[in-house]
């Protein structure tokens, strides 16, 4: 019979499993009985409202069989079982190839490491073991059995076979032993049953095996025999329904990982059990790092729900805010009905009494991680903080008592991430403001003239650096009575009223001048003005408005904006105290047409500190070489 081909992302994937040097090979057998378990929810969730599987809870079982000498390890089911599309479709590609950016062929090992870990490849892991595997299914409600059978990339066949029951059999012959690699190991029955135990010893079905003892043979003294007695391998109590005391944190973690794709450790754990308004327990997991497609579209937040231990839905997004939509887990109330459907669970009044409280612990052991954990909390923020602060921003601020003290900035403080609470314990006698400047990076934002004029004067200076933050801090407009302030608009007021009233003369006797320039920047600038905020400097840009100069970047970057041309109001300033100042004005009086010139190579230079890129480098060149020769 001809191969049939994998995909080619597939395929990739798959000599990727066959030649890893991934250490955890052992974690094929978590997601074998996974997809047995998941097989077996399917047939049960059918036969709750369908007779006709004949079927109840305690009928369903996971088989593990050993057949040492043939070097064959077998994982039965009767749960759904697949049809012959849904064989060629489920195990002909893989589920996540689409999203996955393969590397080239030269890349280092580490990638595999990675793939494996960020995907949680499911099936093909056992690749890893086996060099031969075989997958005889019966779909439940179909007369015909079908084998898929592979030996690798080389492509996989499919024909018709015969087998009675509902269900799955997954054969794999596993690998023959190297110097460097025991594969045998997975044909010890010690090794399966300590891998159940650790990796799938919630799994609600009994996981069972076949397991021979020696035995004395009854009355015949000193003769022993092997005797063949089935055992269960796992506990099947769900982990959250353990006592907490009895949980360890490698337990926690473990089950994490295998049941989100994780690599890595949660970074935190929450479990709450409450009973009264609305009874559940719920075991929720921050993830150390942001899954690859966190900040994507392809992200769907969501805890998993059970009632009364049986999964009834794998994402239900209205346990989540958006702001934490990061926070993986599961809620299991005995409230739910079980054969309750997607739209009613959206109007369930006790769904949204769970969604509150969990809304609650989640604030309020991230406020606890904050202050008694640092470093962690600081982790945590750098992975998702800006989704806390895209979630003040999407709702109009009105959940800011809930997250204005979970958020952080960098800072002038030394660069390091600051709450607002800390800003404001440092801040000088009397500050009545909160003074952020907008950047690409800290180091940008350090150089920008307002803001070593700002901090010159003693005050502490936010570092935006990521493009929610404006958005965010704009929307809350103040924290504790105290507004935001970005020092590159004009409403700085930092002098004192002498200082104030001079500023003022200057510009009022200046007026012809600047329009003068303004004009000759042909509309670029809504203003040109003096300031008396630049140290050393001669100009800077600053704007007016609710648009500033990085909000206008990052607008018009936005999908969605193309064409609208979004502008600040930008506002060229010059230093009432530079020598500049006096060539302006003398200039006006003499040489418009030079001024005009000079009016273009500042704002240049403007544009230059405020890390913008120049508009017309070409003709800023020639007027520069200009005044060289
Ligand atoms: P995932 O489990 O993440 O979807 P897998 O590669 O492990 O990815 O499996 C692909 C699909 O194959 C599953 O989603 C499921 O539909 C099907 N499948 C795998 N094993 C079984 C099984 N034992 N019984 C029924 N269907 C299965």
């Amino acid at each position: 019979m001809a191969k049939k081909q994998f995909k080619t992302e597939s395929k990739k994937l798959l000599d990727m499993m066959i030649n890893s040097i991934y250490t955890h090979k052992e974690i094929f057998l978590r997601e074998l009985i996974s997809n047995a378990s998941d097989a077996i929810d399917k047939l049960y969730f059918r036969s709750l409202t369908d007779d006709s599987v004949g079927m109840g809870h305690d009928d369903f079982v996971i088989r593990l069989s050993i057949d040492k000498d043939n070097r064959i390890l077998t994982i039965t089911d009767n749960g759904i079982g697949m049809t012959k599309d849904e064989l060629e479709n489920n195990l002909g590609t893989i589920a996540h190839s689409g999203s996955l950016d393969f590397k080239s062929d030269e890349d280092k090992q580490d990638d595999n490491i990675d793939i494996i870990g960020q995907f949680g490849v499911g099936f093909y892991s056992a690749f890893m073991v086996a060099d031969n595997i075989k997958v005889e299914t019966r779909a439940f409600g179909s007369d015909e059995a079908y084998l898929w059978e592979s030996s690798g990339v080389d492509g996989y066949t499919v024909k018709t076979c015969d087998k009675d029951a509902v269900g799955t059999v997954i054969t794999l012959h596993i690998k023959p032993d190297t110097d460097d690699e025991k594969y045998g190991e997975f044909l010890e029955t010690y090794r399966i049953r300590e891998l159940v135990r650790k990796y799938s010893d919630y799994i609600r079905y009994p996981i069972k095996m076949l397991i021979s003892t020696r035995k004395p043979v009854e009355g015949k003294e000193g003769e022993y025999e092997d005797v063949f007695e089935d055992e269960t391998l796992n506990s099947m109590t769900p982990i959250w329904k353990k006592p907490q005391s009895k949980v360890s944190d490698e337990e926690y973690a473990d089950y994490y990982k295998g049941k989100f794709n994780d690599y890595e450790a949660p970074l935190k754990v929450i479990r709450q059990s409450t009973e009264g308004n609305a009874t559940y327990t719920a075991l929720l997991f921050i993830p150390s790092h942001a899954p690859y497609d966190y900040y994507s579209r392809d992200y769907e937040k969501g805890l998993q729900l059970y009632s009364s231990s049986v999964m009834i839905m794998d994402k239900c997004k209205d346990l989540l805010p958006d702001h934490f939509s990061f926070v993986k887990g599961l809620v299991d109330s005995s409230d739910l009905s079980l054969n309750i459907s997607r739209e009613m669970l959206q109007h369930d009044r006790q769904l949204k009494i769970i969604a509150k409280a969990l809304e609650k612990k989640i604030a309020s052991e991230l406020g606890k991680m904050l202050k008694n954990d640092r470093e962690n909390y600081e982790k945590f923020f750098k992975e998702f903080g800006a989704q806390l602060k895209w979630g003040i921003y999407s709702a109009f601020g009105s959940n800011r008592e809930e997250l204005q003290d979970l958020l952080m900035f960098e800072s002038s403080n030394d660069g390091k991430l600051t709450t607002l609470r800390e800003y404001l314990d440092r801040a000088r006698e009397g500050q009545d403001k909160i003074y952020y400047a907008v950047g690409e990076t800290t180091e940008k934002i350090a150089m920008l003239p307002q803001v070593e004029a700002v901090i010159a004067k003693g005050y502490e200076v936010l570092y935006l650096t990521q493009d929610i933050d404006e958005f965010c801090v704009q929307i809350l407009h103040n924290y504790d009575s105290k507004d935001f302030v970005n020092v590159c608009t004009d409403n700085l007021e930092l002098g004192d009223d002498e200082e104030k009233a001079q500023l003022k003369e200057a510009n009022d006797n200046s007026e012809e001048l600047f329009k003068y320039m303004q004009e000759a920047l042909e509309g670029k600038v809504a203003k040109v003005r003096y300031t008396n905020t630049l140290k050393n400097h001669a100009v800077c840009l600053s704007s007016e408005g609710a648009v500033s100069v990085g909000m206008e970047q990052i607008l018009n970057k936005m999908p969605g904006t193309e064409g609208q041309n979004i502008k600040a109001e930008t506002v060229l300033e010059i230093n009432m105290d530079h020598p500049i100042k006096d060539k302006l004005l003398a200039l006006f009086g003499s040489d418009k047409e030079k001024l005009g010139e000079y009016t273009k190579i500042l704002y240049a230079q403007a544009r230059l500190i405020n890390g913008l890129s120049l508009e017309n480098p070409a003709e800023i060149s020639d007027l520069v070489c200009g005044l060289m020769i």
